[in-house]
């Protein structure tokens, strides 16, 4: 049996406890990272989101603001209906990498923070979703990623920008 030093074994136990809450992270569910899709066998049901990026998204909502999630992991065939394929392993959705969070609640202000912070953690892929007219504002939204965690040869690239 192999002997855990104190410090790891406190990790664990913080790890079962937060996994037993149905929480990732203090700020983050399983439930808001759950593939989207109207399929109830889909296997992203359970999420198993990239521990580096998520431990990035709690320092980013510890750092700034409540951080509604509109869109975490996603199976292949439910990224496929949402966006264009650019790649056949589907987008970094799929990878377990990204998260749209949704910022319609801030002013422009608070908006430029969160980019900031995010640039700062290390978020290496950032699409931002801010058009719209005032009553659309509660869609807005950021996509957040951690490409650059992903092995080369997945062909995402180191960073990534756009708009929608
Ligand atoms: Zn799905």
């Amino acid at each position: 049996m192999r002997l855990y030093t104190r410090r790891e074994f406190n990790k664990y136990l913080t790890i079962g406890i937060l996994m037993s809450s149905g929480l990732i992270t203090p700020h983050f569910s399983v439930a808001e990272m759950q593939c989207r899709c109207n399929n109830p066998n889909c296997e992203r049901k359970n999420p198993d989101m990239n521990g580096d990026m998520m431990k990035m998204l709690e320092e980013l909502r510890l750092a700034t603001f409540a951080l509604p999630v509109s869109s975490g992991a996603r199976c292949l065939d439910y990224d496929i209906s949402i966006s264009p394929k650019k790649n056949k392993l589907g987008g970094v959705h799929v990878q377990s990498v990204a998260c749209d969070v949704l910022v319609g609640h801030l002013g422009s202000p608070d908006v430029l923070n969160l980019i900031d912070r995010a640039r700062a953690i290390g978020f290496s892929g950032l699409g931002v979703a801010l058009g719209g007219k005032f009553k659309d504002r509660k869609k807005r939204f950021l996509h957040l990623d951690a490409r650059h965690l992903l092995p080369e040869d997945y062909g995402f690239g180191g960073s990534a920008v756009w708009s929608y």
